[in-house]
């Protein structure tokens, strides 16, 4: 039984062994670094599919561990959902991505922020009075603030998450539908969605132009959005001949290595400096 083989490896097998105690281990390194709010975040600018403005970024959390070195959120952000730091690690990067931001208005630099919300973190009753107080304490216009959530989690959300999210709106916040396409999401529930963006995922830019059915999906995707006056924004974009056909398809937003890999704050300021200079 599943129990008994539970046992066993509990027991005697000295390879899992050591791999539960590598885990305690980064578990407990992951509590100590976001007590020290010890995440740092990258960001990925984003940009106008015509003109090539920088639109705005999105926060990407990276860990640099004191030992292992940089670890991607890919490693991390799992490991923190499933031991019930989450919660906190979204607040660290919510409180920093506010700053940046704010910090970056007070450089001219006028651009929105993009935040990924794990579907744990609406678990809190008190997440949109903490996304409120944010705002305020840095004295962010709430438009330039959007919180991406992934469409499967949408998919799965209950009436609570629903309730928060007409909250979210409510304070001016933006809503970005994340990796969409993924969560075999039906088009027509787009039109009771408030969401001000979808971000099409880079499994199905990977394939435009190589796949004739996702071609066609993505297609009448930006087509749809455009009539529900929904902004799209295309991931994972690292090929030219991808850009051309996406900029046919009047596609609005583009993010991806063909621009600008995820950046640190620094290298961000100087990379926004010069492709605004070009
Ligand atoms: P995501 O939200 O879909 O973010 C986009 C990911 O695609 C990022 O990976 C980004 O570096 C990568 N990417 C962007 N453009 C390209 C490209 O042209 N080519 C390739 N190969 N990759 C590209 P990253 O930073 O490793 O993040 C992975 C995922 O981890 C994110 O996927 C998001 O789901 C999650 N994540 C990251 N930061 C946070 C966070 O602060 N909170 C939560 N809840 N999740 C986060
Ligand atoms: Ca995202
Ligand atoms: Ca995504
Ligand atoms: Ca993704």
């Amino acid at each position: 039984s599943r129990k008994d083989t539970e046992q066993y490896y509990t027991l005697f097998d000295p390879v899992l062994e050591a791999h539960a105690e590598a885990d305690k281990r980064l578990i407990d390194d992951l509590k100590h670094a976001i007590n020290n709010k010890d995440i740092d975040l990258y960001y990925q600018p984003v940009v106008d599919a015509n003109s090539k403005a920088v639109l705005g970024v999105e926060a990407l959390a990276r860990w640099h561990h004191p030992e292992q070195g940089l670890i991607m959120p890919i490693k991390f952000i799992e490991l923190a959902e499933k031991n019930n730091l989450i919660g906190q690690l979204g607040e660290v990067v919510l409180e920093k991505a506010c700053q940046q931001l704010a910090q970056w208005r007070a450089q001219g630099i006028d651009i929105f922020m993009a935040v990924n919300l794990s579907p744990i973190q609406f678990n809190d009753p008190q997440l949109i009075s903490k996304i409120k107080y944010y705002i305020d304490y840095y004295d962010i216009p709430a438009h330039r603030l959007e919180i991406e959530v992934t469409e499967s989690a949408l998919l799965e959300s209950n009436h609570a998450t629903g309730h928060m999210l007409e909250e979210l709106i409510n304070l001016g916040v933006r809503l970005a539908i994340d990796d969409f396409g993924t969560g075999y999401c039906s088009l027509s529930y787009l039109k009771n969605m408030p969401a001000h963006k979808l971000k099409i995922d880079k499994s199905f830019v990977d394939e435009l132009e190589l796949d004739k059915t996702t071609t066609a999906i993505t297609r009448s995707v930006i087509s749809l959005a455009r009539e529900l006056n929904i902004t799209v924004t295309a991931e994972g974009v690292e090929k030219e001949s991808q850009m051309k056909w996406l900029q046919e398809q009047q596609c609005d937003q583009f993010q991806g290595y063909l621009f600008s890999r995820p950046l640190p704050s620094d290298k961000f300021c100087l990379w926004y400096k010069q492709h605004n200079a070009t």
